[in-house]
């Protein structure tokens, strides 16, 4: 096996129990060197995490609100020694940086350095625990002059830096800008920086370490008790998390993907899940077998029909022209011989509905016009279903069977997913019989 690089997120970090799982990990294989940690998350719903209490410290120091400053910043403080203690370490490994941070933070430093203490003194702590070294995400994570992730510089540095250390630990979520200062990714982005360093290291696998044991098939607040999802590939995960369902920041994606390399979803509190593998190809899925289903509520359709569309050129485009000149976008368009449906979330077309109806009547001339609103979509996701038939007939069966009526249907050419619009009184019935269809 080849170099595994793993990042725990910040439910993994959050105390010093949380800090053993972690090592316990690490140390289970010799192939796990490089680790990316996030700032200690919540311990409980009442918790906060320090990222949100950094961001809170910038604002209370820009207004001069002294007091609370420092009540927050104790917090902070507190925190960390604490998992110091516990773990038995000397409050010296991170001590002094605090101090820093706070004074840096309170002598005007941007949210973003302020931020970015979370990831950094965490990952202080952990290399002091672990005895690997530390990599400052400042000397080998860069950002351009306007702001943007300088992949190349990153990928330079970070990989010869990479290819001297044996065992390290690097913060994530931050890197330096060209002068020096401190630049986060959006939130999340300790995900990203996971990718990043995957890639640079030439990793074999990107461990990413959270609390949830991977992708689960459907939305467990809809279907109980859903099973997991062993195997997706990067597309249909871009296909499911486009309808909502997410684990991963969206862009800590594309380093991995354009390097090959696969991505593992644990979970630090269930070491022995296999959890969730992305992958870019897989040929062992079984036949007739879906990967997930996803759904959003809040679509509404505006269906056109016209005598002989079908044959009059330019219709569709004057029918998307109208929709950007209200400065609306759509999300589907599924069309049949004289009719064209154009689907649009509600909060895209929120107040602008006639604006945008009145238009393609004035524009394209239809025969009717019709709005459809209280729609939701559910998309099923499946790279089976491009060669085997029957995967329509099932869902659609299912639907049927459940008394469900289809208001849309839209096939992408990709073929991994078949999308239908149901009314959204139906839409949790339709996400429980297509999954029965499936797995029961
Ligand atoms: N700590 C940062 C956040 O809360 C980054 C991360 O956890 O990935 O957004």
């Amino acid at each position: 096996m080849g170099i595994v690089v793993t990042k725990f997120g910040g439910s993994s970090l959050a105390d010093a129990g949380q800090f053993r799982k972690v090592r316990d990990i690490l140390l289970a294989d010799e192939n796990r060197k490089y680790v990316v940690p996030s700032a200690p998350g919540r311990r409980d719903a009442d918790d906060a995490k320090v990222t949100d209490l950094l961001y809170a410290c910038h604002t209370l120091a820009a207004e001069g609100r002294a007091h609370e400053f420092e009540e927050t910043f104790s917090a902070i403080r507190e925190r960390y020694l604490g998992i110091v203690e516990e773990l038995g370490l000397s409050p010296e490994c991170i001590a002094t940086q605090l101090e820093q941070a706070r004074f840096a933070i309170l002598s005007g430093m941007g949210p973003d350095y302020a931020a970015s203490r979370g990831e950094f003194l965490n990952g202080l702590l952990l290399s002091a625990y672990l005895g690997w070294e530390f990599i400052d995400a400042a000397e080998v994570i860069f950002f351009d002059a306007a702001g943007r992730f300088d992949a190349e510089r990153t990928q330079e540095v970070l990989s010869a830096r990479l290819g001297r250390t044996e065992y390290a630990v690097i913060p994530g979520f931050y890197g330096s800008l060209p002068n020096g200062e401190i630049k986060t990714f959006t939130r999340g982005g300790s995900d990203v920086t996971g990718a990043i360093v995957a890639r640079a290291a030439g990793a074999e696998l990107y461990e990413n370490w959270t609390d949830v044991s991977g992708f689960l098939m459907a939305d467990p607040r809809i279907v109980k008790r859903p099973k997991r999802i062993h195997v997706i590939t990067y597309r249909e995960l871009r296909e499911l998390s486009y309808m909502g369902a997410t684990v991963l920041h969206e862009d800590a994606i594309f380093p991995v993907r354009m390097a090959g390399i696969p991505i593992n979803i644990r979970n630090t509190n269930e070491p022995e899940n296999a959890g969730t593998m992305i992958v870019r190809a897989d040929e062992s899925h079984v036949r007739g077998a879906i990967t997930g289903i996803a759904g959003k509520k809040g679509f509404t359709a505006i269906a056109i029909e016209k005598n002989m569309m079908n044959s009059e050129l330019g219709f569709g485009r004057r029918v998307l022209t109208a929709l950007e000149e209200c400065g609306v976008s759509f999300e589907h368009m599924p069309s049949g011989i004289d009719t064209m449906t154009v689907l649009v979330s509600d909060s895209a077309i929120a107040g602008r509905i006639d604006e945008v109806v009145e238009r393609i009547r004035r524009t394209c001339k239809p025969d009717h016009i019709e709005v459809i609103s209280g729609l939701s979509l559910v998309a099923t996701v499946g790279r089976g279903m491009v060669r085997y038939p029957g995967t329509a007939a099932r869902i659609f069966g299912a639907l049927a069977d459940s008394g469900i009526n289809i208001r849309m249907i839209d096939q992408g050419s990709s073929e991994i997913n078949i999308i239908v619009g149901v009314e959204s009184a139906d839409f949790e019935r339709a996400v429980n019989a297509i999954y029965n269809a499936f797995l029961k």
